[in-house]
């Protein structure tokens, strides 16, 4: 679909109105190739991008302060005669001290290493620095100041921008780029934005917004430095706008294919089936998707929902609904062994709603081609699997429901290929990491979201202590305990790739040393390693009762569902975010028996690793967790892979600046609805400014 969004591609760049701005950046005065190449490792290809390298904070130069009115820890721009100059030695090192006049009053300025250039100085003449002083005594000094040049007329009378660090270059040169960026580039500049949205919304015009970010006029001492200063919410309004149009294109467009209309069934005689009573929000959820999967419009739903709250059985009985109307389900998880706990854990409901499943993950041999056949016929309803089902060599027979769970680490190209199987099938997609709001606004703007918030009833919440690895002992008494009552436990190793190798070891030993010390219980091992046919019967006597401790990598993260488990041992839990810890405690609780969740760690000073334990400790909403999560490590850590597509903001914070997000998604579904022609318009253009490169594309296009 972006083929048509994507019209302004590179054939037409020389009528584009941006032509000179997306130039290289090399054509701005004072970047030579070094400076260039630098700037390229940043991601800063044409003067555009150039410009959207935003200065991390101003100097405060617009007038000279006189030495009277400096106290102890400010910056400020002075102006003064050079009383004396004078060499300090000490033991090791040399420092430079020039004492500076003005006023009947002086302070003395310090270099250390005394730094040959400043010898240039003489006694009597005038100079102008700006810098940060402290009173030592009677005395103010400030250390390293800068001298400034009186000819150099930008460097005073007004707020200095500093710019991040660029391996090789001064501030100074820095500033006379920008300036030249400034004043050759912006003038006449094409505003992407349509005058009506600037007006309602009191936008700067662009060339203003640049002007304003990197030199600013500004009034308060302060005013430029926050994200509500008009420059740079201008700035980050574009990028959020430009998203958030997208997205109401990309929704809009499917609201206007036609999709299957599936006959509504009687979902309520399904309760029979059913081992359990629904929640007051699974039924509220299943009639949202019921409804939605009736309309002749392809559904695209996100189901949200905290670990444990249910949402399986909400997918099958939509997968039923399917069913009944004679087309098949695809149900795809992240990792082969998700898909294969998703197959052997929904089972048993699978077969109680009477519907045909089967399982198709890489490693199946011979036995994989015999289950796609079986689909192609139309013999199976839902197919649970990987991305492997959207390879080339399956081919259902009718396709009409797409299920996908954990969708965030999906890739998104993978989601398109797999509705391309079928025709315009309908889309729900899972989550159980609760996707803070605004996060969620960028991720899924453009699904329709329904959101389960209550647990079946019975549960007992599940109790969460850290313990300290010297404390072994204590965690084995849990365990034993817990055992004896006729529960079972998971022990959870952490798996990265980097260190897997030793990681498995750990597992390895761990379950060694555990049979030495708990000899009376059956232990066994699993992770991601093992072939299907070996992990497949220790699954089952982990069900059945069997095994008592279930040593694992992180491979049972999601999944899973085994009642009877009550007690949940992560080891190395400073090593896990909380969002993963959240899912793995998330494995027990799931009966009206009391679980317990243990981290040990063998750190005794945590750091922030203890804060976040801490906040696992005392919090299980899920929620909260994700949004201390999401702050702690950022939006692309927190989703976990580049893959997950989020495309990375200039100048905007999503969180931060989740205000300018809000008003960009308003007014940009606003203008898809009611002028769809200048949405399309002023997309190409946003885009076009926005891509990566000279002729690159734009890797939020490809994103999406
Ligand atoms: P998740 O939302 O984390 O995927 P699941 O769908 O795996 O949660 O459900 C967790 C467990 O709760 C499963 O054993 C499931 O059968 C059970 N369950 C689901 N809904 C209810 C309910 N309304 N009452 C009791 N148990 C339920
Ligand atoms: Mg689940």
């Amino acid at each position: 679909m972006m083929e048509k969004l994507h019209s302004l591609d590179t054939n037409s760049d020389k009528d584009s109105p941006y032509r000179k701005i997306l130039g290289p950046v090399s054509s701005v005065k004072g970047v030579g190739k070094v400076f260039e190449r630098e700037l390229q490792k940043r991601g800063v290809n044409t003067v555009y991008d150039l410009l959207y390298l935003l200065p991390r904070s101003y100097q405060d130069r617009r007038r000279f302060v006189s030495i009277h009115e400096i106290r102890s820890g400010d910056s400020a721009l002075i102006k003064g005669r050079i009383l004396k100059l004078k060499t300090l030695r000490f033991k090791y090192r040399t420092v430079l001290e020039i004492l500076i006049g003005s006023e009947n009053s002086f302070i003395s300025a310090r270099w250390m290493g005394a730094p040959q250039y400043l010898f240039r100085f003489k006694r009597g003449e005038g100079i102008i620095l700006y810098g940060q002083f402290r009173k030592f005594g009677n005395i103010l000094v400030t250390y390293h100041p800068e001298i400034i040049e009186k000819k150099d007329h930008q460097e005073t009378g007004r707020l200095v921008p500093v710019y991040p660090e660029v391996e090789g270059i001064s501030q100074r040169r820095m500033r006379r780029i920008l300036m030249d960026a400034i004043t050759r580039f912006t003038q006449d500049l094409k505003d992407p934005l349509p005058a009506g949205i600037r007006g309602a919304r009191g936008l700067l015009r662009l060339d203003e917004a640049f002007r304003e970010a990197h030199f600013p006029i500004g009034s308060g001492p302060h005013a430029p430095h926050t994200q509500r200063a008009p420059a740079l919410r201008r700035l980050i309004f574009d990028e959020f706008f430009m998203l958030q149009l997208a997205l109401a294109l990309k929704r809009n467009q499917v609201s206007q294919q036609t999709g299957i209309a599936f006959k509504k069934q009687e979902v309520e005689e399904l309760h029979r089936f059913l081992p359990f009573e629904l929640t007051g929000s699974q039924i509220r959820v299943i009639r949202e998707i019921v409804n939605d999967m009736s309309r002749p419009v392809p559904m695209n739903r996100l189901l949200q929902g905290d670990v444990g709250c249910g949402k399986t059985v909400v997918a099958l009985i939509a997968a039923w609904m399917a069913a009944k109307n004679g087309y098949q389900v695809a149900f795809m998880a992240p990792t082969q062994i998700l898909a294969e706990q998703h197959y052997f854990s929904t089972l048993e409901l699978i077969e109680r709603l009477n519907l045909t499943p089967a399982l198709l993950t890489s490693g199946m041999g011979a036995r994989a081609d015999e289950v796609r056949d079986r689909v192609q016929q139309g013999k199976v309803d839902i197919l649970i699997g990987t991305h492997a089902l959207i390879q080339e060599s399956v081919k259902f027979h009718r396709l009409g429901l797409v299920i996908i769970d954990e969708q965030h680490r999906f890739g998104v190209a993978q989601r398109a290929l797999l509705k391309q199987k079928g025709v315009s099938p309908d889309l729900l997609t899972m989550t159980a990491t609760p996707i803070p709001r605004t996060l969620g606004l960028t991720l899924y703007g453009d699904l329709d979201i329904s959101v389960i918030d209550e647990l079946p009833v019975g549960r007992k919440p599940i109790q969460t202590r850290l313990f300290h690895e010297k404390d072994r002992g204590k965690v084995y008494a849990i365990l034993r305990e817990e055992i004896n009552k006729g529960r079972q436990a998971y022990m959870v190793y952490p798996l990265i790739e980097e260190s897997e190798k030793m990681d498995l070891n750990a597992a390895t030993q761990m379950a060694e040393q555990l049979r030495g010390v708990l000899p009376e219980f059956r232990i066994a091992l699993i992770h991601g390693r093992m072939p299907l046919d070996q992990r497949e019967p220790i699954m089952e006597e982990f069900k059945k009762g069997a095994i008592h401790i279930l040593v694992a990598t992180t491979v049972i993260e999601v999944g899973i569902d085994i009642r009877n488990a009550t007690l949940m041992i992560i080891e190395n839990a400073e090593r896990f975010g909380l969002s993963q810890i959240h899912q793995l405690r998330g494995r027990v609780g799931r009966s009206s028996y009391p679980s317990q969740c243990v981290l040990v760690s063998p750190h005794r000073r945590l750091g922030d690793a203890g804060k976040r334990l801490r906040i696992i400790e005392k919090t299980t909403d899920g929620f909260r967790i994700a949004e201390e999560d999401l702050a702690i490590r950022g939006p692309g850590e927190f989703l976990g892979v580049k893959q997950s597509g989020f495309y990375q903001f200039r100048a905007g914070n999503i969180m931060r600046d989740a205000r300018i997000l809000t008003e960009a998604r308003e007014e940009a579904f606003k203008l898809v609805e009611i002028r769809p022609e200048l949405a399309h318009q002023t997309f190409d253009l946003l885009t076009h400014l926005f891509r990566r490169g000279t002729q690159g594309g734009n890797e939020f296009v490809d994103v999406l």
